[in-house]
């Protein structure tokens, strides 16, 4: 008999990990509290897909440069201040895993799951799911000396673990891109980047999972489980009770509270951030870019150009502060002169909430506790990136196969005694 997957969540690691189980023959279900047509974190986002970000969130100097920032409203990083346990203790936790040792296996890991995932969006392209994917690389675009001979050493790092990277002058830098006008001090070019529109990719995953016969429901609001002897018996929501051999929680950053009531923990915390598209810009470039010191994504989609920037850590709402847009698009005529700040007027930002784990690194896995519970969160900055391998790892773990990628640092128990 086929082993029948249910799948709460349905962003892009539910998608991803609904494809490979149905491609590996299993019966699979995905549950979204949302509508067909709802919003989530893998919509709206900048759409990048980066083997160059291979240093987690949580490394050395991001403490003290975020400090730095939290003093200006306009700046991209912010921490909601409150009084929080929860929040403190997840500051605790990064600060441990800011440790070198730490960051280095995380930065091999992920560089792994990095290349793995692009090798797999090109087999993806190859079956037909169309997400506008551009091989193009990406341009670390650097205003600043002291923020090239930064980017400089993480191009030499990058290259010492494989990743083909090199240190541009503004003249180089023009010349890869000559649609657009850069004024910069120099960059940093990632040939094995690419970009892709998310909105497309989710839609042409969508339509791929129905050819392979998945069930996709929408408007079910899972409000709890059902369990027996150290086994999770079924899903339920508001109407439905959803039974399964085994269950996968893709729930983004609400993966926690949804645990919590398997007295489970998956420590994560929201970090908002905006994007602006601009329908007709004043350039179009063919390279997407990250505007390092404003911590500004630029993409190209289609016609259209979209501006994705700021980590507002901490605040689980989809309020939009307008301050954070401002500060994206202040940014902007530092480094592509040509835009102005009159052209974002009236456009509407759309925002979305990371799911940001301490150490940078997603969970991965089965927990302990239940033997046919598994969690695929946590991916902060990097869903888009990780989406297909995540899903394929998830796959092998539900066949009870060695996963092609160790999975001890992403296990979802590993704050479990911390
Ligand atoms: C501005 C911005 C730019 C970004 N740019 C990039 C980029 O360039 N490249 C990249 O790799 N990543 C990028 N990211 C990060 C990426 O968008 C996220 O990592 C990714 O979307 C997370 O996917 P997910 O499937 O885990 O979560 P989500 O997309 O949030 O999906 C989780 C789903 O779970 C559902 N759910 C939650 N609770 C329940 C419940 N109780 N019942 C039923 N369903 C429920 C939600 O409705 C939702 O649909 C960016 C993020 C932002 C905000």
């Amino acid at each position: 008999m086929r082993q029948r997957v249910l799948i709460v969540g349905g962003g892009i690691i539910g998608l991803s990990s609904a494809l490979a189980a149905a491609e590996r023959g299993m019966e699979v279900t995905v549950i979204d509290r949302i509508s067909p047509h709802g919003d989530n974190c893998s919509l709206g986002n900048s759409g990048m897909v980066v083997p160059s970000h291979f240093i987690p969130l949580a490394a050395p100097g991001v403490i003290s440069q975020g400090l730095h920032w939290l003093r200006d409203p306009e700046s991209p990083f912010y921490i909601q201040p409150r009084v929080s346990w929860d929040l403190m203790q997840w500051g605790l936790r990064f600060y441990l895993a800011t440790h070198v040792q730490q960051v280095e296996a995380g930065s091999q890991l992920l560089r792994d799951m990095n290349l793995a995932s692009r090798e797999l969006y090109l087999q993806w392209q190859d079956k037909g799911i169309d997400s506008q994917l551009v091989k193009r690389g990406l341009l670390m675009l650097c205003s600043t000396q002291h923020g090239l001979e930064e980017e400089g050493a993480i191009a030499t790092k990058a290259r010492s673990l494989g990743i083909p990277a090199s240190v541009l002058t503004p003249e180089e830098t023009a010349s890869l891109d000559p649609n657009v006008t850069y004024s910069v001090a120099g960059s940093v070019y990632y040939p094995k980047d690419c970009h892709l529109d998310p909105m497309r990719l989710m839609s042409s995953l969508r339509s791929r999972l129905e050819s392979l016969g998945v069930k996709l429901l929408y408007r079910e609001h899972v409000t709890g489980w059902k369990k027996t002897g150290g086994r999770i018996a079924a899903v339920c929501t508001k109407d439905h009770e959803f039974d399964a051999d085994e269950f996968v929680l893709c729930g983004g950053i609400w993966s926690d509270g949804l645990v919590r009531e398997l007295k489970l923990r998956l420590p994560m915390q929201p970090g908002k951030g905006y994007s602006l598209t601009v329908p007709d810009p004043v350039e179009l470039p063919s390279v997407c870019s990250i505007l390092v010191e404003a911590k500004v994504a630029v993409t190209p989609m289609g016609q259209s150009l979209r501006f994705g920037g700021t980590m507002q850590l901490g605040e689980l709402n989809q309020a939009i502060d307008p301050r954070r847009v401002s500060g994206i698009i202040k940014n902007i005529p530092r480094y592509m002169p040509r835009f102005k700040p009159q052209h974002f007027d009236g456009l509407q930002p759309w925002c979305g909430l990371r799911p940001v784990s301490p150490d940078g690194l997603p969970f991965i896995g089965r927990t302990q506790a239940y033997a046919n519970l598994t969690v695929a969160t946590g991916h902060a900055m990097m869903g888009i990136s990780l989406g297909p391998i995540t899903g394929q790892l998830v796959s092998e773990v539900l066949r009870g196969e060695k996963p092609s990628i160790d999975l001890r640092h992403l296990s979802p128990d590993r704050f479990a005694n911390s």
